[in-house]
């Protein structure tokens, strides 16, 4: 390899896909009139139902607001238990603590990051009402093994798809036919992304119908439309719910990238191409592993140092790197670690043994539809320069 050249501007870690037509589409939805819920988030949930395969989807303002509704409409409450990982965003584990019920950590599977069935298998109490596994960083879990354990021991699936809408398991999209539900998030940094923004997909009639009068305050389900011709100002709260919908300017941008997705995916998948040739054969970087069964959505590109093969650490090669002008993040810092779970569970690092050493040797390079090979191959290089200067 040539001499390494730090470059002169910074390399932002994550940036949108902006094309003219979120600008028209964001524009027109403005100049509609219609800003809260109205016919374009209508048109959002059908296309997405459409394009994952799911009967229904409820549109809602965030992943955390899915998550949340999928626990409520399973009955979660109180003295309940719920397993999930503890390798994810805060997100996944706070919206089983906004029911009342109990975070459970299932520990994750070294090659992938995922939750590890078997560790789940473990976790089961009588008070286990629901398991929340995590597609992360666009791998698909084990849906095969983990249904099994939903259905011997009558567990509700809320599956955190949050990185995943483009992954596939046996072939399928993750939400073709969920066993339960199926969350999504379309904030800023994700594939599909409207800023923010989220989706609860089902194929049960009632979940949706459910999930959808809860996001509104509880009224009934056609209120959005109380203004209209068609309309009535009558509408009735029947339970007490919460402001969780979408509405029409977000959903503007969500149709919009919706209907680039597999360009925008087709983008990252040449930029991970670079990756996965530059680091073949480099032992002081661990690679992820995609299990046969899956198709990865590349949400995230995930590296993990082996420092016992540098003399520097995990924070040290981030150093590194921002010095050569690359931005990286980490995903994630393990939730038991989280000041608010030590302070009210006593976690230590080592009770999730295998999430706390992943969490602290991985590193999240670019990865984003308008990164671009060049600009891959730019990380790529510095990351092997990082390398070459510090192996043992
Ligand atoms: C981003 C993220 C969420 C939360 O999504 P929001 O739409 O921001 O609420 C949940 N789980 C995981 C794994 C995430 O990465």
């Amino acid at each position: 390899m040539s001499e390494f050249k730090v470059r002169d501007d910074w390399m932002a870690f994550c940036l949108p896909d902006i094309s003219e037509a979120e600008i028209e589409a964001i524009t027109a939805a403005v100049r509609s009139g219609w800003w809260a819920k109205g016919p374009r988030t209508i048109e959002f949930e059908k296309k997405f139902a459409e394009y994952v395969g799911a009967k229904h989807c409820v549109a809602v303002n965030s992943c955390t607001a899915a998550l949340h509704l999928a626990l409520l409409t399973a009955g979660v409450g109180p003295g309940d238990e719920v397993i999930t990982t503890p390798l994810t965003f805060a997100s996944t584990a706070n919206s089983i603590l906004h029911t009342g019920a109990t975070p459970v950590f299932a520990d994750i599977d070294m090659d992938t990051g995922l939750i590890d069935p078997k560790e789940i298998e473990k976790k089961i109490t009588s008070r286990t009402k629901a398991v929340v596994p995590v597609h992360y960083s666009g791998l698909a879990c084990d849906l095969g093994a983990i249904h099994r354990i939903c259905d011997e021991h009558n567990l509700f699936l809320s599956e955190d798809a949050a990185h995943a809408v483009e992954t596939r398991y046996k072939g399928e999209l993750i939400g073709h036919h969920p066993r339960n539900t199926v969350s999504y998030s379309f904030y800023a940094t994700k594939n599909l992304a409207c800023g923010e923004g989220g989706a609860l997909v089902t194929d049960d009639d009632e979940i949706a119908e459910r999930a959808r009068t809860l996001s509104c305050h509880g009224m009934n389900s056609r209120a959005w439309n109380r203004y209209g011709k068609g309309g009535s100002w009558r509408y009735d709260i029947a339970e007490i719910g919460y402001k969780y919908n979408m509405f029409d300017i977000q959903a503007a941008l969500a149709l919009t990238q919706l209907s680039r997705m597999d360009d925008m995916q087709a983008r990252r998948l040449a930029c991970v191409d670079i990756y996965q040739q530059a680091f073949a054969d480099v032992p002081e970087l661990i690679l992820q592993k995609t299990p046969e069964y899956c198709h990865h959505s590349r949400h995230l590109y995930v590296l993990r140092v082996n420092e016992e093969r540098l003399t520097i650490s995990r924070d040290q090669f981030i150093e590194e790197l921002k010095e050569r002008n690359v931005g990286v993040s980490v995903h994630f810092i393990a939730v038991h670690t989280m000041s608010a779970y030590v302070n009210r569970f006593g976690y230590k690092p080592e009770d999730f043994p295998k999430a706390y050493a992943f969490s602290e040797s991985e590193i999240s390079l670019p990865m984003y539809s308008t990164l671009g090979t060049d600009k891959a191959q730019y990380v790529a290089d510095a990351v092997l320069d990082v390398v070459k200067k510090y192996r043992r």
